[in-house]
């Protein structure tokens, strides 16, 4: 297969929770979450309120976005996606309505491939989800209400089930109502990796690149405290052009350390750009 097919091939809505490294705590709270959905009739049984909502909580770039598609694999629904962002219009009325259009896709997706529930994610929630300050921000409001309105509206017995997933790194910021039980009632914290779950993310996107035997993973992960998954992929990433640029037979230690620098050396101008 050419890479291009083998990328279609691997459909990212397909991801499990064995290609996200680290992250075990959260992995593991999200699968018990997610029970709510697999074990619809003895959540009814024991007369338990269904889950609507879970918030994934955390800086950028440590996998929040992965969580919420291997969510959507483990329970064996259509994946429907949407960033805050894409809700913020000029025109009064337009975010309301994509949020409509956002759960019939998810009910439409469902129904024409014959799964029985959705995973909705909205990434950066807080951008349509941020407090209501008495009328400012009145498209943003609709867009806010709507969303809520369609919550409320989710039925355990319907199908198909809608599970919605958000996702924040500014939680502070949220509306109370949509806190709320029944509503994003479920917190899961999506931290920066330790130690080990850094050497866990290398090692997934170090598959399938020729590592030299210098190259010491181990090594890495000490060296990059404070590296977000999306920073640790980009390293090797980075290693990988070094290694090629020299034509290097594979990536070595030198290629992974000069990663490491640029990597850090971007997110240190990023930062300064934004001051
Ligand atoms: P944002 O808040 O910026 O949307 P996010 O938390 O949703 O970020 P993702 O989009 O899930 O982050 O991650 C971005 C990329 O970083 C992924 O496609 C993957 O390559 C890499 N990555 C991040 N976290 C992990 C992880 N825990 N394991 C493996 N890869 C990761």
């Amino acid at each position: 297969l050419s890479g291009g097919r083998q990328a279609a091939r691997k459909r990212p809505s397909m991801l499990s929770f064995d290609e996200i490294g680290g992250q075990e705590r959260a992995k593991q709270e999200l699968m018990e979450a997610l029970e709510f959905l697999i074990r619809p009739d003895e959540i009814a049984r024991f007369g338990i309120r269904p889950l609507k909502g879970i918030l994934l909580t955390g800086p950028p770039g440590t996998g929040k976005t992965l969580l919420a598609k291997a969510a959507a694999h483990h329970t064996d629904s259509v994946f429907v996606a949407a960033s805050g962002s894409e809700f913020v219009e000029m025109y009064v009325g337009v975010g309301a309505s994509r949020i409509r259009d956002l759960f019939r896709e998810a009910r439409q997706k469902a129904q024409k491939t014959g799964k029985n529930s959705a995973v909705i994610f909205i990434d950066e929630i807080d951008v349509i989800g941020g407090r209501r300050d008495g009328g400012q921000h009145r498209e943003y409001d609709q867009t806010l209400n709507q969303l809520l309105t369609e919550m409320d509206g989710i039925q355990t017995n319907e199908s198909p089930r809608i599970l919605l997933i958000a996702a924040t790194n500014r939680k502070d910021t949220l509306d109370s109502a949509l806190l709320r039980p029944g509503r994003f009632d479920r917190h899961i914290a999506v931290d920066l990796p330790d130690k080990k779950g850094r050497k866990h993310i290398l090692s997934i996107h170090a598959a399938g690149k020729p590592l030299g035997k210098t190259a010491d993973l181990d090594k890495v992960a000490e060296e990059t405290f404070g590296f977000s998954g999306a920073q640790l992929e980009s390293v090797l990433n980075e290693a990988a052009i070094y290694a090629m640029r020299e034509e290097s037979e594979c990536i070595e230690m030198h290629h992974l350390t000069m990663a490491i620098d640029k990597v850090m050396m971007g997110e240190k101008t990023d930062r300064e750009a934004t001051k």
